[in-house]
């Protein structure tokens, strides 16, 4: 007999997280670097992988990776914790912190992956909203905590998918309301002015995660890590699978602090673009443009195809000029808004020419 045994009740309802892709010239879904690594770098990376005994384990606890992380933020390594991308350290958190009978707190719209994995280790999501300008409002966050009681609490700042800072001070009242962990994820806070790593102290219960996915151009390496209080990361280094960040991840991550200067540099780059994109879309009738910290920009289309499902509808028309964004039209509170990841200037350039061709030919000036 071969019945199908079907998965635990509460992921009966769970669907995987997709990010669609399509084989466009111009992709900019998905909020990668437009840019590979600076050259030198897989060089000095494949140097550093020839010296180390692949016959045997890599260092368990990456204090290599941990101190040379620690270093270039200012932060002492034990308060850092590294694994396979920032989504394993949200795992982990949450398989520590999280579980059955725990609830975690999200402002929504926010990053779909927080309540995603919060369900699958058996948290119950508790679903907060967004001020109309996509900010957490410290009042209202703090009447839901008291409420609620969750063990814990996730911002996203920047946040994605609308581009939101949390200035510190929302932060820090927020921690002050919370009974347990406040998870702070600034997988582009590098993008950002304000971030919420000077607030990281061994009495405190703040985790903020980072990501080499992004400003450092190494999404397809799978490198992420948080600051937070040694007592958290000694939680999460029990719960973690022995040997789960392999030697060359952790060479990777050591070797391309080394190219700090060109990683800076294309920051820079990066945010003067995107306060090009910024300007651009302001200016153009029936678009609302949402101010961004990261290396994406949000925008609401309000006129152009598709009447009701406009959001779609312009979504489809720039696929079929070869530009692919993230579409969130049909996303709570987010509706009609599209996701623009800010590209090479060229990228970009193509990218406005496309949206401006397809409003002009439904009427906006
Ligand atoms: C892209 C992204 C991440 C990165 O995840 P990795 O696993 O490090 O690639 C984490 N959080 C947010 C909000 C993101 O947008």
């Amino acid at each position: 007999m071969s019945d199908r045994i079907a998965p635990r009740d509460d992921l009966t309802a769970l669907e995987g997280y997709h990010s669609p892709q399509l084989d466009v010239s111009v992709r900019l879904n998905t909020n990668e670097s437009p840019f590979p690594p600076p050259p030198g770098f897989v060089d000095a990376w494949l140097e550093e992988l020839g010296t180390v005994p692949l016959h045997r384990y890599p260092d368990r606890s990456a204090r290599g990776l941990r101190s040379a992380i620690g270093e270039s933020i200012g932060q002492p390594p034990p308060r850092v914790f590294c694994a396979n991308g920032s989504n394993e350290v949200l795992q982990t958190l949450l398989l520590s912190y999280g579980g059955t009978g725990r609830r975690a707190l999200v402002f929504e719209p926010t990053y779909a992956l927080h309540s995603h994995i919060a369900r699958i280790t058996g948290t119950e999501v508790i679903v907060g909203s967004r001020r109309d300008d996509f900010g957490v409002d410290p009042d209202s966050a703090r009447a839901l905590i008291e409420q609620h009681q969750p063990e814990i609490v996730f911002l996203c700042s920047p946040n994605n998918p609308t581009g939101t800072v949390d200035p510190p001070a929302t932060v820090a009242a927020i921690l002050d309301a919370a009974p347990g962990l406040v998870i702070v994820d600034e997988a582009y806070g590098e993008f950002a002015r304000e971030s919420a790593l000077d607030l990281v102290d061994d009495d405190r219960a703040l985790v903020v995660t980072r990501t080499y996915s992004k400003v450092w151009s190494l999404a397809a390496l799978r490198l992420g890590f948080c600051v937070a209080p040694p007592w958290v990361v000694a939680e999460l280094e029990k719960v973690v699978l022995p040997y789960h960040l392999d030697v060359s991840t952790q060479l990777a991550g050591i070797t391309a602090l080394r190219f700090r200067a060109e990683m800076e540099a294309r920051i820079a780059l990066l945010v003067e673009e995107r306060e090009r994109l910024f300007a651009a879309l302001d200016e153009l009738d029936g678009v609302t443009v949402f101010p961004s910290g990261a290396n994406f920009l949000l925008f609401r289309v309000s006129t152009g195809p598709g009447g009701e499902d406009r959001g779609h509808a312009v979504w489809e028309a720039m696929v079929e000029r070869g530009v692919l964004v993230r579409d969130f039209s049909r996303w709570p509170g987010v509706e009609d808004c599209l996701r623009v990841t800010v590209g090479t200037a060229a990228e970009n350039t193509a990218f406005l020419s496309a949206l401006k061709d397809i409003l002009r030919e439904h009427g906006a000036r």
